[in-house]
């Protein structure tokens, strides 16, 4: 059971210090961070990280690591539109060389097997994927296990567009972006006709988007147990 598993690594607190940032697109930002030797993850999973250099109401938020655990850095990837709320503009404030605390990286969203993998991302919940992809491609696995990453952004903005597009040059994965529901839908139902209950389907995104695909796939005849569901509350 991962919430076992994770306990230790949820109370242990530890500080990282802060590379950069960059504006990702309109309204996303990337922050890297220094990845000591003994901080690792399984792709996919996220961490919580605590704001410490001001004093702010919810210092404490999860979010995905997007970057792979064979990659040399701490990366996030935030949703900031034109009013951040106080944690994102105290993140905005940070300068380099200062610290935050990390705990985690943590959680079940991660791959569960070799078996054919539909990944769902629904707009910044493309974080998880570009971890798992990229750790895939580290471990020389990207001929492997099909992997159809469909990525719906109704904004097309789409995050890592050419990390994506560059990974999609093998054969076995395919990326998908899309910009409505509807289309989304359309997608589902191909991949699902050809992997049914033989492929594992992970959704990740906004809550509400998270919910009605999953009730989308079960409604196709896939098992819940070959759902698996990353839910970002707070959009
Ligand atoms: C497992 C997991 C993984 C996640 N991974 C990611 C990820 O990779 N990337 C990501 O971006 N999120 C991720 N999230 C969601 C993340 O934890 C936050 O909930 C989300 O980013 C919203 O944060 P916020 O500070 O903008 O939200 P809130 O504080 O809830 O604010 C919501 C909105 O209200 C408005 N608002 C709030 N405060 C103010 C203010 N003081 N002034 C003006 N307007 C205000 C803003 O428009 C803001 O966007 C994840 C969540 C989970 C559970």
């Amino acid at each position: 059971m991962s919430f076992f598993r994770d306990l230790p690594k949820i109370f242990k607190k530890r500080e990282i210090t802060f590379i950069e940032s960059y504006k990702e697109s309109d309204d996303a930002y990337t922050f890297l961070f220094e990845k000591e030797k003994d901080v690792t993850w399984i792709a996919g999973q996220h961490g919580l990280f605590r704001i410490m250099h001001t004093k702010i109401k919810n210092p404490l938020k999860p979010f995905s690591v997007a970057s792979a655990p064979s990659e040399n850095v701490i990366r996030l990837t935030m949703g900031i539109g034109k009013e951040p709320s106080e944690y994102k503009k105290a993140m905005l404030e940070l300068k380099p060389g200062m610290k935050i605390y990390l705990s985690g990286p943590v959680g079940g969203f991660h791959l569960h097997d070799n078996s054919p993998a539909v990944l769902i991302a629904g707009g910044i919940g493309i974080t998880p994927f570009r971890s798992i992809l990229k750790q895939l491609e580290s471990e020389g696995k990207l001929n492997g296990q099909p992997v159809h990453l469909l990525y719906l952004d109704s904004k097309k903005s789409y995050l890592y567009k050419d990390e994506l597009d560059a990974m999609a040059n093998h054969p076995s994965i395919q990326v998908t972006y899309l910009s409505s529901r509807e289309d989304l839908h359309q997608e589902i139902d191909k991949v699902s006709a050809i992997h049914k209950n033989d492929g594992k389907y992970y959704v990740a995104g906004p809550q509400s988007m998270v919910k009605s695909i999953s009730e989308y796939l079960q409604n196709k005849q896939i098992s819940k147990r070959n759902i698996k569901k990353d839910a970002f509350f707070g959009y």
